[in-house]
């Protein structure tokens, strides 16, 4: 559905663990939108400071990486200069990494000017932290997705252990609670629910039910409830 030629914007923001990106790639699938992880970008300058051993309290230095870094989003893919990074972005280093490198006000802006020059051509669903409350203010719908601490934790236990990772519940609660303070005390677009966003709360629903509720609402929002196609 593109809602005639207009370009629609689905902001969907929320804690890690919460099933943001599971959820946004579900729902973008299912509209024909095209669907950006705003995560992976963070990640992906995270990686690139990692490996040019800049550290995150150089907030010079690691702007201008942000501001240099090629980041390209292809479906299920993520390139950074040229290379595909789909999975080095995703150890606990890079992951701890990226919520460093989010507190600097200019790594933000870098990351916000990406986001809204896709928006800005084509339909999406954008998840992150910041996308209702600071990189699309005006997006057509937006939605808070949650789940208790615990449940949270669970889930993402359960997808390092379908890595391959050998991690603790101990050790992803203490990794999650440790980033979403971060994320949710820094003074630059923290993690917030925007004041008119939809709360959705996804514990005890799984992934199926949880797509339908979203898509609920963006029809409601979008097309008064009269559905898509
Ligand atoms: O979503 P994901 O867990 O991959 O994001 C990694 C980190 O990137 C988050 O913990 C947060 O610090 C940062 N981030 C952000 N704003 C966004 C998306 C992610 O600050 N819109």
């Amino acid at each position: 559905m593109q809602a005639g030629a207009r370009r629609v914007v689905v902001a969907i923001d929320g804690p890690a663990g919460a099933g943001k990106s599971t959820i946004a790639r579900r729902v973008a699938q299912r509209l024909g939108f095209t669907y950006i992880d705003t995560g992976a970008m963070y990640r992906a300058v995270a990686l690139w400071a990692l490996r040019q051993g800049v550290d995150s309290s150089d907030h010079h230095r690691t702007e201008q990486l942000a501001m240099a870094a090629e980041i390209e989003l292809a479906p299920g893919r993520i390139c950074l200069n040229g290379e595909d990074v789909t999975e080095a972005i995703r150890t606990p280093e890079v992951t701890s990494g990226a919520s460093k490198i989010a507190v600097i006000p200019g790594v933000r802006r870098a990351m916000v000017a990406k986001q809204r020059e896709i928006g800005e051509r084509a339909s999406v669903v954008m998840e992150g932290r910041d996308i209702g409350t600071a990189v699309f203010p005006k997006a057509d719908v937006k939605i808070y997705l949650d789940a208790d601490p615990a449940e949270r934790v669970r889930r993402r236990l359960k997808e390092e252990i379908a890595k391959g990772a050998a991690v603790s519940a101990d050790a992803v609660a203490r990794e999650m609670k440790e980033r979403d303070q971060r994320d949710s005390t820094r003074a630059d677009a923290p993690l917030a629910q925007a004041p008119d966003a939809v709360y959705v709360d996804s514990t005890g629903l799984n992934v199926d039910e949880v797509e339908e509720a979203v898509l609920k609402i963006v029809r409601l929002k979008i097309t008064n409830g009269k559905g898509f196609h």
